[in-house]
């Protein structure tokens, strides 16, 4: 008797613009749809995806967006490996962008998923993407599938035990993925979420809060990405860090920001007597638009 192979995952979703939203001056939410989705992992936390741009995704106008190579034509279900390969055999005229966010929702049952972009000032080529997006707007989505049953790849939320103490901090694009983790916490978790952002006001609500964990917005006020929160590290240290070191490994500490700045970030949480171990930190974006850590 022959057995059907497992799934590979993560693998490619041949998505279409179902709706955009336009939720704050500096966040647009696009729903995607695939009968395909209704496969899609609905892990949460901080699931990663990778979304591949049409070529000319990177200009202004939507007119001169196509699909070059084998993603001319249906892609879906092929494995990340595949995908890979054929970008790299592309030639630089026809080269596709590909960029990293977070699932915001994701309903098999509906076979859609949300992802909420944050609009950077100026726009990269995924954020003018998501600006213009209109429904029918075709967007490879390489994610997990359900049925490879693989809880971990692309999730980078991992503590060891359910926390009873949590700190979270990030910028405006670790906001999908601190609603999702924040979803995840026992409602007798208690903590600290830190949001740093350009705009505080046109920040989308972290949600379903315990009521143990208070959440604060600092303005980065023109300054560079993560030095409002390497001061909020400082003041935390000083009032909260003693109810870190005594949850021992009932602590987890996540943080995603711009590149440059996550380094300082996790160690400045380290220095105040916190294992290393317990803080997971990762580059989100880069300030000279490169790609950042995966
Ligand atoms: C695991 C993970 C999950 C993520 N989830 C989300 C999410 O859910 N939502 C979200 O909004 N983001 C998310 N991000 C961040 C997102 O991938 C980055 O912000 C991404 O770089 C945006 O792509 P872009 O093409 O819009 O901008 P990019 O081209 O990558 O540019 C990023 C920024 O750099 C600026 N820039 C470009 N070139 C220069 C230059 N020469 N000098 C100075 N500045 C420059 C751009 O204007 C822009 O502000 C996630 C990242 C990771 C790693």
């Amino acid at each position: 008797m022959t057995t059907a192979p497992a799934p590979l995952s993560p693998r490619l979703f041949d998505t279409r613009v179902i709706r955009s939203n336009r939720m704050t001056r500096t966040f647009v939410r696009v729903t995607l749809g695939a009968p395909s989705l209704r496969h899609f992992a609905p892990w949460g936390l901080d699931q990663r995806v990778k979304l591949i741009l049409p070529h000319g995704g990177d200009r202004a106008t939507t007119e001169d967006r196509s699909w070059r190579g084998r993603f001319s034509e249906e892609v879906d279900g092929i494995s990340a490996p595949e995908w890979r390969a054929e970008l790299a055999r592309l030639p630089p005229a026809d080269h596709h962008l590909a960029r990293t966010y977070t699932t915001a929702a994701v309903r098999p049952g509906e076979c859609e998923i949300d992802i909420d972009f944050f609009i950077h000032h100026p726009t990269g080529p995924a954020s003018s993407w998501a600006a213009s997006a209109a429904p029918g707007d075709r967007i490879l989505v390489s994610g997990p599938d359900v049925r490879a049953d693989d809880r971990r790849h692309g999730i980078q939320w991992r503590p060891a035990e359910p926390p009873t103490v949590v700190l979270l901090l990030g910028d405006e694009t670790a906001i999908p993925a601190i609603n999702g983790i924040v979803a995840s916490l026992g409602t007798d978790t208690r903590g600290t979420v830190i949001v740093e952002a350009d705009d505080v006001h046109a920040c989308p609500p972290i949600e379903n809060v315990p009521v143990g964990v208070t959440v604060r917005h600092v303005s980065r006020d023109r300054g560079r990405p993560g030095a409002t929160l390497g001061a909020a590290i400082a003041r935390w240290a000083a009032s909260d860090a003693h109810e870190a070191r005594v949850a021992g490994t009932g602590f987890a500490a996540w943080i995603a920001a711009e590149s440059s700045a996550v380094s300082g970030l996790g160690t400045a949480v380290a220095e105040s007597g916190i294992p290393r171990e317990l803080i997971h930190r990762q580059g989100y974006w880069r300030v000279d638009g490169r790609e950042a850590s995966r």
